[in-house]
């Protein structure tokens, strides 16, 4: 009768634990230390000292904008499945791309790849104007929900295809195209304001590409530097 007691006990407090253990401040505190951890092995120690962007990439929670499945994943050093063959980058190429874009408090910034809002929403710790594009509309759609209702809000999002950029709302002080092009897409170019940066990755699709910073110098002239290799999921076309 005891045993049974206890046995039933135990069981109640197993069900306790995976019903409240997610609201509690020990599993929080677990997802802080685990980003904390990030932001200082695989971002400071690498070389990103942006104050903007660590403070961003130590606030938003990336555990969030992955599914259950992959979120005691959600902080490796790696990207992740986000559904329909697309992924979250990995933490470092977010935060090493954002810290090329060199945002300030006032810039408007444009990105093509909202994915799992993830790096539209490290964007917009440093940014209010951040508008986001994608392709595929379910996963627009996804995202979209996930984003107003999360605190996220302000972030603009749009179901297009990237490659046009968003005319409306141009030109833009910053562009992050987190899919890679065979070419840099000429609307982007021309939706982005004299002394404007943009980060994209260029090369043959499913392989390796460069990753570029491009600067705007003139209607006329860019500059473009290749930052590193990388593998990004391709530029889709309507
Ligand atoms: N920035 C995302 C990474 C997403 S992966 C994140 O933080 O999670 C690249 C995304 O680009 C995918 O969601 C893919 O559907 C989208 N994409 C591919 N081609 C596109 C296009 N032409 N226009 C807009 N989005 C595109």
């Amino acid at each position: 009768m005891t045993a049974l007691f206890v046995k039933n006990y135990i069981k109640l407090l197993i069900i306790c634990f995976l019903v409240f253990c997610p609201t509690t401040s020990y599993c929080k505190k677990t997802y802080e230390e685990k980003r904390e951890s990030m932001v200082q092995w695989q971002i400071k120690d690498r070389g990103i000292n942006d104050k903007a962007v660590l403070d961003a990439m130590s606030t938003v929670p990336r555990h969030l904008f992955v599914s259950k499945l992959y979120r005691s994943a959600s902080y490796s050093d790696r990207p992740l499945p986000i559904g329909y063959g697309q992924t979250i980058s990995q933490p470092y190429i977010v935060a090493l791309m954002t810290e090329y874009l060199k945002l300030e408090k006032d810039d408007k910034v444009l990105e093509v790849g909202t994915g799992s809002g993830y790096q539209a929403a490290i964007l917009s710790e440093i940014t209010d104007s951040v508008y986001t594009i994608e392709i595929i509309e379910k996963l627009y759609e996804r995202t979209n929900e996930m984003l107003k209702t999360s605190g996220y809000e302000k972030i603009h999002t749009k179901f297009a295809d990237g490659y046009f950029g968003w005319e409306e709302f141009a030109p833009y002080d910053a562009i992050i195209v987190t899919c890679a092009a065979e070419f840099v897409p000429p609307p982007l170019i021309a939706q982005l304001k004299i002394g404007g940066r943009m980060c994209i990755p260029v090369g043959p699709l499913f392989s390796i590409q460069n990753l570029l910073l491009i600067t705007k110098k003139s209607e006329t002239k860019i500059e473009t530097v290749v930052i590193t290799s990388v593998r990004f999921v391709p530029l889709i076309r309507e």
